[in-house]
């Protein structure tokens, strides 16, 4: 099925920064730390470049990448892709109901990640409606492509995934999407470690 892209390429570009810059604000990415995808075409994909604060990145740096399977992909822009751009072509190629892919290093989840534990809770309303299941992918070194084959097999059934001692991946039919799961994945992980805390302290 043809993926449906509202607003085009140039918006799609303005989108990314916007997304790099909240990404930043809300902490959940620091130096050069993430990567933000848009799939432009049924065969393209826009992504953040390498080296770069993302919070400084306008909408020219943005690298547009053949999305093709053999990953020996023709690329137009000026500078190199992020090197973490294997999870996002192992993401779009697993499921092709997806439009944006959004890896961060939000620091609460990782912290839970590093303690061998994912950011579960049945009731919570974050969890519940935004995220969803939040599967915890083994160890890979960050840039391999075991870490992209091991991530794209979890993002088959789920939309999030936490990355063990690195950072998470949301993907979503928008980047708005994508990013919002990002931002709540995080925002539940305060919560719980804070409810943690209270606990400690009532005993
Ligand atoms: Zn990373």
């Amino acid at each position: 099925m043809p993926t449906r892209v509202i607003g085009g390429v140039a918006h799609a570009r303005r989108e990314i920064v916007e997304v790099c810059r909240r990404l930043y604000h809300f902490g959940l990415i620091a130096g050069q730390d993430g990567n933000v995808s848009v799939r432009v075409k049924e065969d393209r994909m826009l992504v953040t470049p390498a080296a770069m604060s993302k919070v400084d990145v306008r909408p020219s740096d943005l690298i547009e990448l053949e999305l093709h399977p053999e990953h020996g992909a023709s690329s137009k822009g000026k500078g190199q892709e992020s090197s973490e751009v294997e999870v996002h072509f192992a993401a779009y190629a697993i499921r092709p109901d997806i439009r944006a892919v959004v890896h961060a290093h939000p620091p609460v989840a990782i912290g839970f990640s590093v303690a061998g534990e994912t950011i579960e809770h049945p009731l919570l309303a974050e969890l519940k409606y935004g995220v969803g299941t939040v599967p915890l992918v083994a160890y890979e070194q960050p840039g391999s492509r075991a870490l992209a084959d091991l991530a794209a097999k979890s993002l088959r059934s789920y939309d999030v995934v936490l990355l063990q001692y690195h950072g998470a991946v949301s993907v979503g039919a928008s980047l708005l999407v994508a990013h919002q799961r990002m931002e709540s994945l995080e925002h539940a992980a305060r919560i719980l470690l804070v409810a943690r805390q209270v606990k400690g302290r009532s005993h």
